[in-house]
């Protein structure tokens, strides 16, 4: 019915906000009425190709049967009971996956509903097991410039500053130290001038209860791969000035670069770690925050003699089934060589871009390929051109890139890659 598109179209308009939008934005907003697969099929029928994994999470692609059949078995036995003084199997199946693939003294798991509500538990975490340790001064966080870590306060505070996304809230946010990102590139030795600057803001700046920051792979920050070596260095250098360490995983995390977790290409754990988005494949909100035996029983031991977080939807159990049915699947497939198969393919098909005078540089790592422009591109002209083709890519500022869910077969990922080089071919 003609009608119906007409007035859903307008509530979105009038009264709904979208992410980083204004009401009645210049920008198309499309509907979708469905999803299979790679696909996404819009309200007025159009089919999309999408080359971004609904921001990085559907991994198993959408509408997909043993997910599907995972949910609805859960649904039957209950959507959703409080994780107050009561638990439930599918927390205790979930905890269990997590803890065999996880780094390995990673123990402890604090189930929360968002990515940047994992973060905060994180620095939260750390600021607990300072209090408990009778340093209380330790109360900032180190972080990386580049890096992305989510909308929330403390998140916020640790986000990179200049890059537009939190400039405003500045003045009320926490003062954290920021260090510039790596130059090593990932593949590059890290020499010692490289690690310098972190080195030195760890040895001279008081007072820091953790280094934050995100492994191998700067997501929404800048879509920035660095050195491995790089990473091994902090991990070192956090052990010797006794800080801990974070790694948010929340982007990388579940193969995304290649690796199950992106810390094991330095062959390094974190104290505490993050995780979120293709933690439930995709088909449910939920994210967590683990950390070491030594540091839960340390914070246990402090004031107040609890750790002080707990979310309404906690470890909630239709997402707790949904994540373990998609670490099932991951595990069960050649995840590894599939990662492989699709990288070797977009460092293939973006490759053309690198001719182009629009472009600076093309960039590729696991299912990851990132177009970086010299300019950033029009919005609003690039979307349509994308829709126009059939594929769903969105970039930000001067990035375009394409993160598919790793079920994507040959041809449509190089329909992906195609569309994208003609599409940046004619931006100016
Ligand atoms: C997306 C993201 C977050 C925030 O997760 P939300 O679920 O959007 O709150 C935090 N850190 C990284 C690295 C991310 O990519």
């Amino acid at each position: 019915m003609p009608g119906n598109v007409c007035m859903s179209k307008d509530i979105d308009q009038h009264h709904i906000w979208h992410p980083y939008s204004v009401m009645h934005s210049e920008l198309p907003i499309y509907e979708v009425a469905s999803a299979d697969g790679v696909r996404l099929t819009l309200a007025d029928s159009r089919e999309l190709i999408d080359g971004m994994s609904s921001w990085w999470c559907m991994i198993h692609g959408y509408n997909h049967p043993q997910m599907n059949a995972a949910l609805e078995q859960q649904l039957k036995k209950m959507a959703h009971v409080m994780f107050g003084g009561l638990t439930h199997e599918p927390a205790k199946t979930l905890s269990q996956q997590l803890l065999d693939i996880t780094p390995e003294p990673l123990e402890k798991i604090f189930f929360s509903d968002s990515g940047s509500v994992s973060v905060e538990v994180a620095m939260k975490m750390a600021l607990q097991y300072w209090q408990a340790r009778r340093q209380p001064q330790r109360q900032c966080f180190i972080t990386l410039r580049g890096g992305y870590h989510g909308d929330t306060f403390a998140a916020m505070s640790v986000s990179d500053p200049d890059n537009g996304m939190h400039g405003l809230f500045q003045s009320i946010l926490p003062k954290q130290i920021f260090v510039d990102r790596p130059r090593c590139r990932f593949g590059e030795p890290c020499t010692d001038d490289d690690i310098a600057p972190l080195e030195k803001a760890l040895k001279e700046e008081q007072g820091i209860a953790a280094l934050i920051m995100e492994p191998i792979v700067q997501g929404a920050g800048g879509m920035w791969f660095y050195s491995a070596d790089y990473l091994k260095k902090v991990r070192a250098l956090c052990d010797h000035y006794d800080v801990l360490l974070i790694l948010d995983e929340i982007a990388t995390g579940f193969g995304r670069s290649g690796k199950l977790f992106a810390c094991e290409h330095a062959g390094i754990s974190p104290d505490i770690m993050c995780i979120g988005k293709a933690l439930t494949g995709g088909y449910m909100t939920l994210a967590a925050t683990l950390t070491t035996a030594s540091i839960a029983s340390t914070i246990d031991q402090g004031k107040p003699g609890v750790f002080m977080h707990g979310p309404t939807f906690m470890a909630s159990p239709l997402a707790c089934a949904a994540a373990s049915a998609s670490i099932d699947l991951l595990l069960k497939s050649d995840w590894q060589s599939n990662i492989h198969r699709i990288e070797q393919q977009l460092e293939r098909g973006l490759a053309p871009c690198r001719a182009l005078d629009q472009v600076e540089e093309v960039r590729v790592l696991g299912a990851i390929g990132v177009v970086e422009m010299k300019r950033a591109v029009n919005m609003k002209s690039i979307t349509e051109a994308f829709v126009e083709a059939g594929v769903w890519v969105r970039p930000f500022g001067k990035l375009v890139y394409l993160m598919p869910p790793y079920i994507i077969g040959d041809e449509d990922l190089q329909t992906l890659t195609n569309v994208l080089v003609e599409t940046i071919k004619i931006q100016k």
